[in-house]
């Protein structure tokens, strides 16, 4: 296993880590592709065709905005969201995009150029095929997959998944069974033994400093979240409740009497202000995907607010234990909706915050393990079907449910070391059956139990 922590929390914009951060991605890989090839001045017209998942709630997610902004070389870690809006409009005014910034193309063909299917690339359900054709009748055609996360595999990759880097680190494992081993022999800790493996590939002081942009990146989406008032995007026209429920907090607390559960609402707000943010196309960190975004950064605000002795340095080891779990998932299976369900994104993350949590508040590894594996547990099953394909309704409830579910599960893990009926890793191989015999339509397609129910109601 030579995945990094920087494979589980990635930096980017909402809404969707495999619907929007994916498809950027993919699109800047295939300008990088033209312009190696020698074609980005013989290009004259481009097709993009969204397959499965991606064709049927691509729309909601921003999919052809992310596309756009790819082929013209943006990246999600550094694009500016701020400057999405007036990008757009400027293509939308002038007909053209520039591929990677410089090479001016007609967006607009005499076919669309943008297809949204209902089947699927028979290799993966979030596929995607880019073509661009030069004046001849030419074409360089190439396929991507957003196999969740914010990661893109080619067709070739996804057959050899791309590893973070050549050399092994010093305590491989690929499951729970075998992390919890190696911290034994070792003497470490979970969050000591994930550091030790990260120096293999970057210098120690590159790993602080990674862990600590995604610390701030995550407090920052939480700010801005608290801040901003009105509408999100879409035709549902779901309006922000971050902001109020912020300033009705931040009353309760001057005036009230002390609520023994006033904690519950603070975990509600930071991780309803993260996912109405990503919602919002802001900037977040996929965690392990975007629409469960809300989930860690919300439990680890839990902790630095509500937890006597939080400190930085224990912040630190949160967000490695975390990606430590986030990492025993990642080796056996995509983290995405439109393959396991929701199970397989908030589920996810609830097991990732669960197992950090109890870390932090002094489980041994044992204890750690426990945790992780009660958060997935009482996730099984659990659907993706957002409303009109937008990354709002389940979604922003759902991460504040994770996150509760997390504190709680860690709790129930530090009650004591008992013998385990339910190992972290059957419950992992439970819910990759789950999510194989779920039917499609539970799995991001927006054709299923809400989308359904709501319209006729
Ligand atoms: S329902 Fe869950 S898996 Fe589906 S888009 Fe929303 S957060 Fe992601």
């Amino acid at each position: 296993m030579t995945a990094s922590v920087f494979d589980i929390f990635t930096v980017g914009i909402g809404p969707s880590s495999s619907h929007t951060v994916g498809p950027m991605i993919a699109a800047h890989r295939f300008a990088h592709r033209l312009a190696q090839q020698g074609w980005l001045s013989r290009v004259r017209q481009l097709r993009v065709e969204l397959y499965g998942s991606l064709g049927a709630t691509g729309r909601g997610h921003g999919t052809d905005k992310a596309v756009l902004l790819g082929l013209e070389g943006q990246q999600p870690d550094s694009l500016d969201p701020e400057t999405v809006a007036t990008r757009l409009a400027a293509i939308r005014k002038s007909g053209q995009l520039l591929l990677l910034a410089r090479q001016p193309v007609a967006r607009e063909t005499q076919a669309p150029w943008l297809h949204f299917r209902r089947d699927t690339l028979p290799r993966h359900p979030n596929g995607m095929r880019f073509h661009a054709f030069d004046g001849a009748g030419d074409a360089v055609v190439a396929d991507y997959y957003a196999v969740g996360g914010g990661v893109v595999a080619s067709d070739d990759e996804l057959t050899l998944r791309p590893a973070a880097g050549a050399t092994a680190p010093p305590f491989p494992f690929r499951s729970g069974a075998e992390l919890v081993q190696r911290c034994r022999d070792a003497g470490l800790s979970i969050a000591q033994l994930i550091y030790e493996n990260e120096q293999a590939w970057r210098p120690a002081a590159e790993v602080v400093d990674g862990v600590q942009r995604i610390r701030i990146v995550m407090a920052e989406t939480i700010a801005r979240g608290c801040r901003i008032d009105g509408e999100l995007p879409g035709p549902l026209r779901v309006r922000r409740r971050a902001a109020a429920l912020h300033r009705k907090l931040m009353s309760r607390s001057e005036e009230s009497p002390r609520d023994p559960l006033s904690a519950l609402d603070w975990v509600n707000l930071y991780a309803m202000a993260v996912t109405e943010e990503n919602a919002a196309g802001g900037r977040v960190v996929a965690a392990p995907s975007n629409g469960a975004a809300g989930v860690v950064p919300a439990v680890l605000q839990y902790y630095l607010k509500f937890v006597p002795g939080s400190s930085e340095e224990g912040s630190f080891n949160f967000l490695l234990t975390a990606a430590a779990i986030g990492l025993i998932y990642k080796a056996s299976t995509p983290m995405s909706g439109a393959e396991l369900g929701c199970q397989g994104e908030v589920g996810v993350a609830c097991s990732m915050a669960a197992g950090a949590l109890a870390a932090v508040l002094g489980g041994t590894v044992g204890q750690v393990e426990h945790a992780a594996q009660i958060g997935m547990e009482h996730n099984l099953g659990m659907t993706c079907d957002p409303m009109g394909g937008l990354v709002q309704n389940p979604c922003i409830e759902r991460n504040a449910m994770g996150a509760i579910k997390a504190i709680n599960a860690a709790r129930m893990a530090l009650c004591g070391e008992r013998q385990q009926v339910v190992s972290l890793d059957k419950v992992i191989r439970t819910m990759m059956q789950t999510g194989a015999d779920m039917k499609t339509k539970y799995k991001e397609a927006s054709r299923g139990d809400l989308t359904v129910n709501v319209v006729e109601c």
